[in-house]
């Protein structure tokens, strides 16, 4: 699997466009105790298959506690996408925008996007219940 690298550069870009906020617990950082936490496919067979090109699923902005907790725990990667769901339209735009990546303008439907729209539905309400269950 190719691994997904961000320079210094980026990872400060990054920083700044999320106003320095852990996507966890929502609390603001200095640059230096925010981590980029790249989300890895539990899987063997998932991490065989080619990575989501959107640069912008790839990754959380957390803080050194929340990044810990969530290797720790671990944190199933399905919240882990949660999480980079919940990310405003606009937010999404720019991460992609410092990657230099574009949608494709046209994507074909197929059973991937059905089941993910569907997570897209119903999954959000489980990770409130994760989180306010601590
Ligand atoms: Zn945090
Ligand atoms: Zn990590």
């Amino acid at each position: 699997m190719s691994i997904f690298r961000v320079s210094r550069e980026k990872q400060r870009e990054l920083k700044v466009l999320f106003s320095g906020r852990c996507e966890w617990c929502d609390r603001e950082y200095p640059p230096p105790d925010l981590v980029l936490h790249l989300m890895v496919p539990e899987t063997a067979k998932a991490r065989a298959a080619p990575p989501s090109p959107d640069p912008q699923k790839r990754f959380l902005l957390l803080c050194q506690g929340c990044h810990q907790d969530l290797h720790q725990v671990p944190l199933p990667l399905h919240l882990q996408k949660d999480l980079v769901r919940a990310r405003p339209r606009p937010l999404r735009k720019s991460v992609r925008e410092i990657f230099g990546y574009t949608p494709e303008p046209y994507q074909p439907p197929g059973d991937f996007d059905l089941a993910e729209i569907y997570e897209d539905c119903f999954s959000l309400r489980s990770l409130d219940l994760f989180r306010a269950g601590g």
